[in-house]
């Protein structure tokens, strides 16, 4: 790699971005997904699922791997999926690795502007935590220790740079993050703070624009809605945005991207629903 291309600028190809996701969410939740933003970002966004689903791999250009890991909401399962989305970012030699849950709506341009503010040969963990606290464990290998640290919660997405991925590599590549996943018994997102803030000692840096549905959705404003970068929803908490009406998009998935991307053929009918 020669250093004219080390210094140009990052864009969105050199992101690699990662959804979370399982069989049986396929078309009650990522559907949405690939009709909407994923259509912004298809050749950077890679599905890491737990079947082969043809409904999906068939979706031109997207790329869909089955991780053949439990289709289990345990944390084993979620740690082996996390192992594979990162051995394969790693793969991938892209500059950014962010990942989301397949609940959640990624405002591509506003992500592409957040890591354009970040070299990525230097070592960044962009996310939010949901806990007003760095969380607390007891570290068994040391003495039974108290150990604190913050993490950012994987239902708001969140993205490391290469440089920090690669420091990563002993205690994270070939399988290894799942190890530490079962010797520090705390889910997948954890985990990945336990490595970087506890491990290698670097901060995270805290993103609000990323919004996750462990806080109120509610609250974000119209006029500031273009500016956030990723919603994701559940039941009770959903983005409170006008169009399509709530019985045609209960997740306000699709009025929120035809809020911002109002061109698209898929908002043409948004009035008559
Ligand atoms: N998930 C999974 N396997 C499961 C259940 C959930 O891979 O058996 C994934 C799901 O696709 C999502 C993430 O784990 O990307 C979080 O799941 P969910 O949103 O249902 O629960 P939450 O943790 O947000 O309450
Ligand atoms: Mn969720």
């Amino acid at each position: 790699v020669s250093s004219g291309d080390k210094n140009r600028k990052t864009e969105l190809s050199d992101i690699f971005i990662s959804v979370k996701t399982t069989q049986r969410n396929h078309k009650s939740r990522l559907r949405i997904l690939l009709d909407t933003w994923i259509l912004l970002a298809r050749d950077q966004t890679h599905i890491f699922t737990d079947a082969d689903d043809p409904e999906i791999s068939h979706d031109k250009g997207v790329h869909v791997v089955n991780t053949n890991c439990l289709p289990t909401h345990s944390r084993q399962a979620l740690c082996c999926k996390m192992a594979i989305e990162y051995d394969s970012f790693l793969e991938s030699k892209k500059r950014w690795f962010c990942h989301v849950d397949d609940d959640t709506y990624v405002n591509i341009p506003q992500l592409v502007k957040l890591v354009k503010k970040y070299d990525h040969t230097q070592d960044w963990y962009l996310g939010k935590p949901s806990l007003a606290r760095p969380i607390e464990m007891i570290d068994r290998k040391h003495k039974g220790q108290k150990i604190a640290f913050w993490f950012a919660t994987g239902g708001a997405g969140f993205c490391i740079s290469r440089s920090l991925a690669l420091k990563m590599m002993p205690h994270a590549s070939g399988g290894r993050f799942m190890t530490v996943g079962e010797t520090i018994r705390l889910p997948d997102d954890c985990t990945i703070g336990y490595i970087i803030s506890h491990l290698l000692k670097k901060e995270l840096t805290i993103v609000n624009e990323f919004h996750s549905h462990l806080e109120s959705l509610k609250i974000v404003k119209s006029k500031d809605m273009e500016n956030q970068i990723t919603y994701s929803y559940n039941k009770a908490n959903v983005v409170h945005v006008s169009g399509f009406t709530d019985e045609n998009d209960p997740s306000r998935i699709r009025s929120l991207h035809c809020f911002l991307f109002p061109t698209f053929r898929e908002c043409k009918d948004i009035d008559s629903n």
